[in-house]
């Protein structure tokens, strides 16, 4: 299957979410607090409304998987950021109500399936807010794997390009990225074994996301000797699919060890990188499964890479990290 209308369908909603995003941003967003204690803002909740929407009139039957729902923005007191979302909306949905707008973001509460899509409507939402790194993340699950992967990183440069890029990958079909503002899409690859100029790996920038210390040990066990860049988001997937970094470690974190990876953190950006001739697993080598649950409960860590330093990389960890 060549999903080519999931694809179109699923370009345009990032691209609109990720205007919303940039807009939000221009206006210095604050936090509010889910029950999680972690933080979300208006363009979270905007860009699940917009994504949702688009994929509810095109695809009415499919499940779609998202990070946040309505339930908070329903409450009396959260009327304000209901108005301020809604008022987002509006200049990309002229005719969108506050009622639209809650209906839109709980279409996002689906259920896995066996075909349905997997949403984060801002994911690194501590990268927005600091005016770094974000990603609009948006992915298709269909017969037990992605099959689809839109990855919009509002940004993100890529060498000398301007800021606002978007990789998109369809299984069997290879990874593209083009700029978020318009224009040609070109073919992207992971960076080759010699590349010594970009032999660099990445990392998030939030240390209890990972584990920093292991991270470091096992990339200078294969070989990489310049520090990490740190990047929010899944734009690190990105990096490593255009050839920007040879890998991408996340091991689990010491003050966390129980955290399980929630699949819209990583679905699109795995497809990219494999399209791209990557390997993504998880730390023990493990392939990251998406179709069963809303965690990644069977897979620990997760390592992402050029594929051809991949192998070297886990027999690493087998000394470092166990
Ligand atoms: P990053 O920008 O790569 O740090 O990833 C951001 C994502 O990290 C968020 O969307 C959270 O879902 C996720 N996250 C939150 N807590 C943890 C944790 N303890 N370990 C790993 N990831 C986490
Ligand atoms: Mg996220």
């Amino acid at each position: 299957m060549s999903y080519e209308r999931e694809k179109e369908v699923a370009v345009r909603a990032a691209i609109a979410a990720s205007k919303l995003c940039q807009r939000v941003r221009q206006d210095i967003p604050t936090a509010m607090e889910k029950q999680d204690k972690s933080p979300v803002t208006v363009a979270d909740y905007g860009s699940q409304a917009l994504v949702c929407k688009a994929l509810a009139e095109a695809f009415p039957d499919d499940s779609v998987v998202g990070e946040e729902d309505a339930t908070a923005l329903r409450q009396a007191e959260m009327s304000e950021a209901l108005t301020k979302v809604t008022g987002y909306v509006k200049e990309i949905e002229t005719n969108a109500t506050e009622e639209d707008v809650l209906t839109w973001i709980d279409r996002g509460n689906g259920k896995i399936a066996p075909r349905f899509w997997t949403l984060d409507p801002i994911d690194g939402t501590k990268g927005f807010l600091r005016q770094d790194q974000y990603a609009v993340a948006l992915a298709l699950i269909d017969e037990g794997e992605v099959k689809l992967g839109v990855l919009a990183c509002p940004a993100l440069a890529v060498d000398t390009r301007d800021p606002g890029i978007l990789f998109v990958a369809v299984r069997g079909e290879g990874a593209q990225m083009m700029p978020l503002a318009g224009g040609q899409a070109e073919a992207i690859a992971v960076c080759d074994a010699d590349n010594r100029a970009n032999l660099r790996f990445v990392e998030s920038v939030e240390s209890s996301h990972g584990n920093p210390a292991q991270q470091d040990a096992v990339a200078r066990a294969v070989g990489i000797v310049t520090p990490s860049l740190r990047m929010d988001s899944q734009a690190k997937y990105g990096a490593v699919a255009s050839g920007q970094a040879a890998l991408y470690l996340r091991l689990p974190s010491p003050k966390t060890p129980d955290y399980r990876e929630n699949i819209w953190d990583h679905a699109a950006g795995a497809i990219v990188v494999e399209e791209a001739g990557g390997r993504v697993s998880d730390m023990n080598g493990k392939p990251l499964d998406f179709s069963r649950n809303v965690k990644l409960k069977e897979n620990r860590g997760v390592v992402v890479s050029n594929g051809t330093i991949h192998d070297t990389v886990l027999e690493a960890l087998k000394s470092i990290a166990q």
